[in-house]
């Protein structure tokens, strides 16, 4: 009877030692946090300027919506630079290929190196030379061409925009050509109608008066 009493005892005083363990800390637990929150609170916040210097703001990281179709066309026309740049890089060299060169110039062998002043064709590769740099530099480092856009139905308001525009801009060449239409029948009436006109008959010297009668 007294062991059974004895180990009840020591159970519950083993639970009781762990639930207080546990309590003591979540308290440790929630006074940190609670800690962190007041120092959070209680700092001194930087104003705009000092969270830009202090890279808290960053302008670059913020982000601007832009619509699917002008996205597209961004993709499109980095993509036809690329080809554009290729194009101009690839003619300027066969441009260097074609200059030519004293013997023993350097320019023949090196594209940085000067050509001799005595060499023919020095500013033809200067000027094939800028070209060549100014693409290999401003060239896309890595373009894939964008896959054709599917087509997806305008919303009702960019397309009554769109027809809008239409009709504005249909108006406008009719008053244009009926602006040409009025200019070319006055062109047409001074070539017919002159603002003096000739003498109905003209006048034959009384010499041929003679021989006519
Ligand atoms: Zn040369």
């Amino acid at each position: 009877m007294i062991e059974l009493v004895v180990g009840l005892i020591s159970v519950v005083s083993v639970t009781l030692a762990a639930v207080v363990t546990l309590a003591w800390l979540r308290a440790v637990r929630r006074a940190r946090a609670l800690e962190a929150r007041v120092r959070e609170l209680t700092a001194p916040k930087p104003n705009a300027a000092q969270a830009h210097w202090m890279g808290i703001n960053v302008p670059g990281d913020q982000k601007i919506p832009i619509s699917v179709r002008d996205w597209d066309a961004l993709k499109r026309g980095l993509w036809r630079s690329k080809i554009a740049l290729e194009v101009a890089a690839s003619q300027a060299e066969v441009i260097l290929g074609q200059c030519s060169h004293m013997p023993l110039c350097p320019g023949k062998m090196s594209e940085t190196e000067p050509c001799f002043a005595g060499c023919i064709d020095r500013e033809k590769r200067l000027s094939a030379n800028v070209i060549l740099n100014a693409a290999s530099q401003l060239m896309p480092v890595d373009v894939q061409k964008p896959a054709d856009a599917p087509y997806f139905a305008p919303t009702r308001e960019y397309f009554s925009e769109t027809l809008s525009a239409l009709a504005a801009a249909q108006a406008e060449i009719e008053i244009l050509r009926k602006a040409v239409e009025v200019d070319s029948l006055d062109i047409a009436f001074t070539l017919i109608v002159p603002s003096d006109p000739p003498p109905t008959a003209p006048a034959l010297p009384p010499a041929q008066l003679e021989e006519s009668k």
